[in-house]
């Protein structure tokens, strides 16, 4: 009888998803409310951060295991509410990094598992911007970045103090949440006096002023930043500290930057894909040159847009949602109208985990959201309604859904859970 790897009296209790072709699975234990995952060789529980099984040696990942889960997508069931602490405000944003759960608020950052949480950080006034994730065989820390410091989250030890990397100065606040490349830390940030706007990093100050907008940072890969402007799209390698840029350009094609609509990298295919004002396009990164695409798919201008590990483009707008291959070419199309059925575009970025994604929309005051297959999007899971149009986009993860509600001023976050096997 395979148990729960974390401490406690009662192990025998969890709640498993399991595929049945090769063994793996990711399970939730219904005791301590942590996410553990079976190693595919010798089936043994492991604890989330784990990189070697704890039996067998073998190496093993919480997100190549979770890239093979199957979901049973005919229902879905509350699991459990996790009520934050009154003082916290509105729920901003909702992250998960290896198996932890990330919920930022207006007034603070939670850590938690399913069942509780486990670590907190207090912006004492400053303005959350988002957070990015570092692992290594040594490390794994989240970093978060509000208006004014880069935290430092250690995930190895949740009661350690939370460092403090940066902090702007008096005459600057920072604007996009830092990203990592294996030696730095990156962010952009602008002065309070002027519109200049510096892109800058940890080990070796400003690189680079920008005067117009800027778009929050890319990361492509281990090493490179791209840098989003409303006229050229930017690549600044870390490794030879080299920056290269591209415009919509293409022949006699032409466009501009919809700086509306975050651009998303293929690692794979080694390409960044954007949205211009007609057309979406590929920037290809060649050797030290970047050459610009156009694509079939024409512009609406109100695109959100994200990318599945096997490099799949999934777009939502006011038109419908679409699933497009590496070419730009339609594999999948769905009028909103029709699913979720009878909403409109709610404006937010469709979500992947795994061989699955969602699509969300808006239905008067309510969220309405379906699970898809992501290689036949056909077969999709209920409809879930949910009252209350939400102050952010719910999670979707480890074939959960957490979703942020407020009661009487009162903030909490509920799972829901896809039952059974697909
Ligand atoms: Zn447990
Ligand atoms: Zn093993």
């Amino acid at each position: 009888m395979s148990k729960c790897p974390y401490i406690h009296k009662n192990k025998n209790n969890y709640t498993e998803f399991e595929n049945q072709h090769n063994g793996q699975s990711v399970l939730v234990c219904d005791i301590c409310g942590n996410i553990f995952f079976r190693c595919p060789k010798c089936q043994e529980t492991n604890r989330s951060l784990a990189l070697f099984c704890r039996s067998c040696c073998k190496s093993i990942s919480l997100s190549q295991t979770e890239n093979n889960l199957k979901l049973n997508l005919r229902n879905y069931e509350e699991r459990n509410t996790l009520p934050l602490p009154s003082n916290s405000g509105k729920i901003l944003t909702l992250m998960s990094y290896c198996g932890f759960i990330f919920i930022t608020t207006v007034n603070k950052c939670f850590v938690s598992n399913m069942n509780e949480i486990l670590g907190e950080l207090d912006f004492f006034g400053e303005s959350p911007l988002g957070s990015s994730f570092i692992k290594t065989e040594t490390k794994a820390e989240v970093l978060i970045t509000s208006n004014r410091k880069i935290y430092s989250i250690n995930l190895l030890d949740l009661n350690k103090t939370v460092e403090v990397l940066y902090e702007a100065t008096d005459s600057a606040s920072i604007v996009h949440a830092a990203v990592t490349t294996t030696t730095d830390i990156y962010w952009v940030e602008a002065d309070k006096n002027s519109a200049t706007k510096r892109f800058s990093s940890l080990q070796k100050g400003d690189h680079r002023k920008y005067n117009g907008g800027i778009l929050p940072l890319l990361k492509g890969g281990e090493n490179k930043i791209f840098i989003t402007t409303t006229d050229k799209l930017e690549l600044y390698d870390s490794q030879n500290g080299n920056f290269s840029s591209v415009t919509l350009t293409d022949g006699k094609k032409s466009d501009v930057i919809n700086t509306g609509c975050q651009p998303v990298f293929d690692e794979q295919k080694n390409a960044v894909y954007l949205f211009g004002e007609k057309n979406l396009w590929r920037i290809d990164l060649g050797e030290g040159e970047l050459k610009a695409h156009p694509l079939q798919m024409e512009s609406t201008g109100d695109e959100c847009m994200t990318i599945t590990g096997d490099g799949r483009i999934l777009v939502s707008r006011s038109d419908g949602f679409y699933i497009l291959n590496s070419f730009g070419t339609v594999e999948w199309q769905a009028d909103s109208i029709y699913i979720p059925e009878a909403s409109n575009f709610d404006g937010r970025t469709p979500q992947t985990s795994g061989q699955y994604c969602i699509f969300s929309g808006q239905k008067g005051n309510s969220s309405v959201f379906r699970v898809y297959l992501l290689s036949d999007p056909n077969k999709y899971s209920e409809r879930i309604v949910l009252g209350d149009l939400q102050s952010c986009a719910p999670l979707f993860r480890f074939g959960h859904l957490f979703v942020p509600s407020e009661r009487s001023r009162e903030q909490s976050l509920k799972i829901y859970r896809l039952k059974e096997l697909y």
